[in-house]
């Protein structure tokens, strides 16, 4: 049999990754001769280790926190997406040049539009949050034709320096920034089509929501990035007053989808994978409680 190629995700911490359990299922599935590994890689190391996959010849990597933005320095050529976003989660190396790609907007993209049924184009968004997760979201919402974009954020000058940037570089979409408060969304919200959390407000042990139950109504597309836990207090929220919802997993299913194409040119096999991250996600929850 052919020695296997090598495939990798590069961060620290890196042992919580879901990417080795969905890059190795989707390539037992398919049958191919490659294998995902996860190495830790603290910042100040990131040069040498980018450098030695290159001279080993890796075809590709993801890179997690705190990487995203700390590798642009090491690639000779960056995707439409990763030049916007400014940060890049999938590195590929084509003969001897490297490129920076970001799946992230892509990856949520298709979540909204297969497994949610939305198509962002022409549609009046709010998207809470400024940090990184957003920013791959907001440009891609703009990317994709969204007609309106309101960003709210705790640190409203992130939000603000968002808008302009994605204003500046992606036409055709209407941009604005407001602090994330509820009773100064009340009215935009009013309007809105999709409202997507890219807070980190209600993951893990959070039970808190980033607004309040009676902004949301049944107009309502509520996408919230978490998927730990899988219904966050917005979404339970959300469901009760009638909006449709969907949780994080379908982004970490297809940015893992579009980075695992982009390497191999195969497709994924997306229903086994996310099968094996429910049952992985599961499990887990099944060792808190016990
Ligand atoms: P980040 O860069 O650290 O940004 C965090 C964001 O949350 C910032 O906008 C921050 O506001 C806001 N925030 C944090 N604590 C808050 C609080 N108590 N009240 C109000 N706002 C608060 O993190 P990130 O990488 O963008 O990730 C954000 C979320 O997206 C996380 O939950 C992450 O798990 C999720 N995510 C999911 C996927 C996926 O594939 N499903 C991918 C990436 C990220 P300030 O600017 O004011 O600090």
């Amino acid at each position: 049999m052919a020695q296997p190629r090598v495939l990798a995700v590069l961060g620290q911490p890196i042992e919580h990754s879901l990417s080795p359990l969905m890059h190795n299922t989707a390539i037992q599935a398919l049958g191919l001769a490659y294998v995902y590994v996860a190495f830790e890689v603290a910042p100040a190391d990131l040069a040498e280790a980018v450098a030695g996959l290159r001279a080993l010849g890796v075809r590709g990597y993801n890179l997690t926190i705190p990487h995203k933005e700390r590798v642009l320095p090491y690639l000779q050529e960056l995707t439409e997406e990763a030049r916007l976003i400014g940060a890049v989660n999938t590195v590929r190396l084509d003969g001897q040049r490297l490129i920076g790609h970001n799946t992230d907007g892509v990856g949520l993209l298709a979540a909204l539009r297969r497994d949610g049924g939305i198509d962002p184009a022409g549609k009046r968004c709010v998207v809470l949050g400024a940090g990184g997760a957003a920013r791959a979201v907001v440009v891609q919402l703009a990317l994709a034709g969204a007609a309106e974009i309101l960003i709210a954020n705790r640190t409203p000058e992130r939000a603000a320096a968002l808008a302009s940037h994605v204003a500046a570089n992606v036409g055709g979409v209407a941009l604005a920034a407001l602090p994330l408060d509820g009773e100064r969304l009340r009215q935009p919200l009013a309007r809105a089509d999709l409202v997507i959390n890219a807070t980190s407000v209600g993951m893990g042990d959070d039970a808190a929501s980033p607004l309040p139950a009676d902004v949301l109504s049944d107009r309502h597309f509520v996408c919230d990035l978490i998927y730990r836990p899988p219904q966050t207090r917005l979404l339970r929220q959300a469901r009760q007053r009638g909006a449709r919802v969907l949780n994080g997993l379908g982004m970490l299913l297809y940015q893992g989808a579009a980075a695992f194409q982009w390497w191999t040119g195969e497709p994924f096999p997306v229903e086994q994978v996310r099968r094996a991250l429910l049952e992985h996600l599961a499990a887990g929850d099944e060792e808190a409680r016990s």
